[in-house]
């Protein structure tokens, strides 16, 4: 059995700076994820993205804030359990939590601290014949490195964000970028769409609105791509790779039986200090849900902050806690 202060589940960006927030109050943390790496959305969905709304970096590639928050969050120690799926919490008498994943691993915490994001990841497949046939063989459901496009035709598909992110990242990369979409308008931000719509009239991608993807096609790897408009005939186009970018399900699996208080997939939670309606249960990052949430890193960040000040009492129940800047005391290791 492990034994820590906080158990946090989910090792993206949020539950990496939590760690931070709460060292700096001398308390110790765990970290569960079902993926194999740290990092979550940022290092398994868009590791090479450029970010620019994290304070202080006027650009920083998805990967590397992960690398930084890990170096940040070293002098704390926390501990790792990757690529186990976070099953069960129990309730001592005393109060106190048991965690337990279905890798058999047990955690035993004064609090827990639900930074899971969308849950584990599921990207939405479309209804296109060969689709799976041709998974690894050019189809893939996320870009985990563009460098793997470069000089390639690429066909994406999708209406949100994340199809308007990487048709734009693309066209600097492909040889050739299509994006195909059902509707004539898109869901994604307004800035970007018309950034799509711009590179679109520039020649630099090619874009195929009120248009589905209806076949591929191939010998051993995907070569072509289907494309039935809704006004004009099938379109085959030469194609590397095929990208579908549906969004991902949100699987929240077990954590929706853990009586917290749910609206639609995420928790809800008291902004005072992001505790659920379970005592000692907190939920910080993209898994809450308030009004005026903002799915962002840096409001996750902030919820960090304030879950730490809350969850102190549970670790500390005979300290009073006192407000202090990291210049009193730097960031002391444990
Ligand atoms: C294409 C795209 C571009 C974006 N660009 C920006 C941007 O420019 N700026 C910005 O601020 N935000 C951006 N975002 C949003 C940002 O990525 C999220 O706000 C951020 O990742 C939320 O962090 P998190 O730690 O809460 O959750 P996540 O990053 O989703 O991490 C949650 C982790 O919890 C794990 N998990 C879930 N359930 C369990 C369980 N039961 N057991 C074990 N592990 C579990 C998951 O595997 C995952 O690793 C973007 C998102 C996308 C998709």
């Amino acid at each position: 059995m492990i034994t820590t202060d906080i158990c946090i589940v989910g090792a993206g960006p949020v539950g990496l700076f939590a760690v931070f927030e709460a060292g700096l109050l001398k308390m110790r943390c765990h970290l569960i994820d079902v993926l194999p790496q740290v990092g979550g959305q940022l290092s398994e969905i868009y590791p090479q993205k450029p970010i620019y709304d994290i304070p202080g970096y006027p650009e920083i590639n998805a990967q590397e804030l992960v690398t930084r928050l890990m170096e940040q969050i070293k002098p704390f120690h926390p501990g790792f359990t990757l690529g186990e799926r976070v099953e069960t919490v129990d309730r001592q008498d005393d109060g106190s939590l048991i965690v337990k994943t279905n890798g058999q691993t047990a955690v035993s915490c004064q609090v827990l601290v639900i930074a899971g994001g969308l849950g584990c990841f599921e990207p939405r497949k479309p209804d296109i014949d060969r689709l799976i046939e041709f998974e690894g063989k050019g189809v893939a459901y996320m870009v985990k490195d563009p460098e793997t496009f470069r000089n390639r035709q690429v066909v994406l598909a999708g209406g949100g964000d994340s199809a308007l992110d990487w048709a734009i990242y693309l066209a600097n990369i492909a040889a050739r970028v299509t994006l195909i979409h059902r509707g004539n308008t898109f869901r994604g931000t307004p800035d970007t769409a018309e950034k799509v719509f711009e590179l679109a009239k520039a020649g630099d991608i090619d874009l195929i609105l009120q248009s589905n993807v209806t076949g591929l096609d191939g010998r051993e790897n995907l070569e072509v791509v289907s494309v039935q408009g809704q006004q004009q005939a099938l379109t085959l186009l030469p194609a590397d790779h095929f990208i579908p970018l549906f969004g991902l399900s949100p699987k929240l699996g077990p954590i929706a039986n853990w009586g917290l208080n749910m609206d639609k997939s995420a928790i809800e939670v008291n902004t005072t200090d992001f505790s659920t309606n379970v005592a000692r249960i907190y939920a910080i990052g993209d898994i809450n849900t308030y009004p005026g949430k903002l799915k962002l890193i840096l409001c996750g960040f902030h919820e960090a902050a304030l879950m730490a000040q809350g969850a102190f009492k549970y670790v500390y129940p005979d300290q009073k806690l006192s407000f202090k800047y990291t210049t009193v005391y730097g960031v002391p290791e444990f």
